[in-house]
């Protein structure tokens, strides 16, 4: 059985490399009393090095929430794949809806995606409708984030490639999904992957995000056809992230 993947998205949280480190050290607590969970922390990138240089077990991996696709030149304020890399990163957050509100096109997540495949990073390419319409427009919102964010992906690539679906309603709220929409929702984005890229799209590693916690991720994960979570708030708060992990332990 394959592990279930929980991806902890701190955001940018914690203000201070005290608290950072000490919301590591529960997060690798709570990770260690677990089988089944394969973590990916994704901090704050000013504590990556910090958090990667010193872990030395083998049960969390590091992630970035953002990279620039080239590897290094006259881009002020950014941190490309490459240098994220070389601090340890082995996978990246791509189209979070947070940094899609700043400006992160479709065309973005795209390169991003095919520059961390090339560095043998792996991508994590968030997809999701702003608001739900009566006319199922989130169904072409989601197909065309994936057709842009797979651009330049190929076939061959897609087992080492995490999509997960993150409407922007459920995010930041106490509201999670109804299972059965997400379902169908996965064999929709499973269907848009085969149509582009093949047979091989319906592997397709599928995560959901938006309010996820400790109540709601065991149904979510029984009934949703998801192999795992984003995860934001619940991730920051040590004794929610272990109940979380507890929770689908033995699902
Ligand atoms: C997110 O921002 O991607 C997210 C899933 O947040 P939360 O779990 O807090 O809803």
């Amino acid at each position: 059985m394959s592990k279930t993947i929980i991806v902890a998205n701190w955001k940018m949280n914690p203000v201070t490399w005290r608290e950072a480190k000490k919301l590591f050290e529960s997060t690798k607590k709570a990770v260690e009393k677990t089988k089944n969970s394969s973590v990916i922390v994704a901090p704050p990138v000013i504590f990556l090095r910090g958090l990667s240089g010193t872990y030395r077990g083998s049960r969390v991996a590091f992630a970035v929430q953002n990279g620039h696709f080239k590897t290094n030149g006259a881009h002020t304020g950014e941190i490309s794949l490459a240098q994220s890399k070389d601090a340890h990163a082995s996978y990246v957050i791509i189209g979070h809806v947070e940094r899609r509100a700043s400006g992160e096109t479709n065309d973005d997540a795209g390169k991003k995606a095919a520059g961390a495949l090339a560095l043998k990073m792996i991508p994590i390419l968030c997809v999701g409708e702003s608001e739900r319409t009566e006319s199922g427009e989130q169904f072409n919102v989601v197909r065309e984030q994936i057709r842009a964010g797979l651009a330049d992906v190929p076939a061959s690539a897609l087992g080492r490639v995490i999509l997960v679906y993150e409407p922007l309603w459920t995010i930041g709220t106490n509201t999670t999904m109804n299972p059965s929409e997400m379902h169908q929702m996965a064999i929709f984005m499973r269907k848009c992957v085969v149509e582009t890229h093949g047979g091989g799209g319906r592997a397709l590693k599928i995560l959901y995000g938006g309010g996820v916690d400790g109540k709601s991720a065991e149904v979510m994960l029984r009934e949703g056809d998801v192999c795992g979570f984003l995860v934001g708030r619940a991730s920051l708060n040590a004794s929610e992230f272990a109940k979380l992990l507890q929770a689908i332990e033995n699902v």
